[in-house]
Formats: C-alpha cells, structure tokens, sequence
C-alpha cells in the first residue's frame, strides 16, 4: 500500500511568513512609525559626536555624547523635541540609513540595510533593554557630556572607530 503525503505548500509557506518577526518580513521604507522606532536598540552611539577633517573630509568619532543624551539610560532626555532642540541632530530614516558612512555597524538600521539579522543582544530578539548594555555595544559607562568638556579640548576625546558589528 502506497500512503500519500498531502502537502500545502503554499499554505506551509505563508503560515511560516506570518511566524516571522516583522524585521525579517519587511523593507525598512515600508515599516510602521512605530516599528520603525522599535528597531533602535538604544544604544546611544549615534549620538556620540563626530569631528569631520577639514583636509580630507574624515569624520572621527569621539567619546563626548550629544549634550541632551541621558548617558545612563542612553536615551535622548527629550526626543520628541530633539530636532527643534538640538539643530543638527541627524534623523534617522531609511535614506539615511543607506547614505551615513558613520552609523555604526552595530547599529539595527544598518544591519537590516545591509542585509543582516539582528544581533542576540538587541532588545527585539533578546526580549531585554538590558542586553544591549551588558553586551558592551551602548555608550552606557564610558561616554561623557559633551556639556562636561570645553570645546577647545574636545580633541582630546578622540576614539578609534567601533570594530564589532
Ligand atoms: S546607533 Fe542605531 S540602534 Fe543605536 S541608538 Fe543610534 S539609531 Fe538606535
Ligand atoms: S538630540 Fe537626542 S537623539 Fe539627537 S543626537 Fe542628541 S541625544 Fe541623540
């Protein structure tokens, strides 16, 4: 006797998308606002600042974060009003994401733009905010106030670029 198997394969196909979590199953131009937000794993390091050579147009990373940057929580103190607050911080969207050299490799926005998964220490896969911090990649413990340092000496504070991903 012969038994059959009867697959859907379709059905199987579409029920496993479903299963997905929306990072895997969408572009980032067509995520909600609040997916979008989501997607930040707060670690703090985009708001770090950023010293550009007026040579050559390098851009060197400092340890000093943005003044309204709650070091501790690594989270912007007031970001609903950081654009009109803050003038020249950067928003971050999809075409951003895809033109900043600066944006750190760990950064969610430009892994998923690069075509990478997330990484076990962001909160979406961990299910933890605290993972981030004790992974080591949030800027939580060794950043320092921009509002702390004079501008004369913010050379001083120079680091070399992030190497993890
Ligand atoms: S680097 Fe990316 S993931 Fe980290 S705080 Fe900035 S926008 Fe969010
Ligand atoms: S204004 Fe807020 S979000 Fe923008 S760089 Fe500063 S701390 Fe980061």
């Amino acid at each position: 006797m012969v038994i059959y198997t009867v697959r859907q394969p379709d059905r199987e196909r579409e029920l496993e998308h479903d299963d997905l979590p929306f990072w895997r199953t969408k572009a980032l131009d067509d995520m909600t606002p609040s997916e979008w937000e989501q997607l930040c794993d707060g670690c703090g390091r985009c708001c770090l600042l950023k010293l550009e050579d007026e040579d050559d147009g390098e851009v060197l990373l400092t340890r000093l974060a943005c003044g309204m940057l709650d070091i501790g929580a690594c989270r912007c103190s007031d970001y609903a009003n950081r654009h009109k607050l803050m003038p020249d911080c950067v928003a971050i969207d999809p075409d951003v994401v895809r033109k900043l050299a600066w944006l750190p490799r760990t950064c969610a926005y430009r892994r998923l733009a690069d075509g990478r998964e997330l990484a076990w220490w962001h909160p979406l896969v961990s299910g933890s905010p605290e993972t981030v911090h004790e992974a080591g990649i949030s800027v939580r413990g060794w950043a320092i106030s921009e509002n702390a340092v004079a501008d004369a000496n913010v050379q001083r504070f120079i680091i070399s670029d992030f190497d993890d991903e």
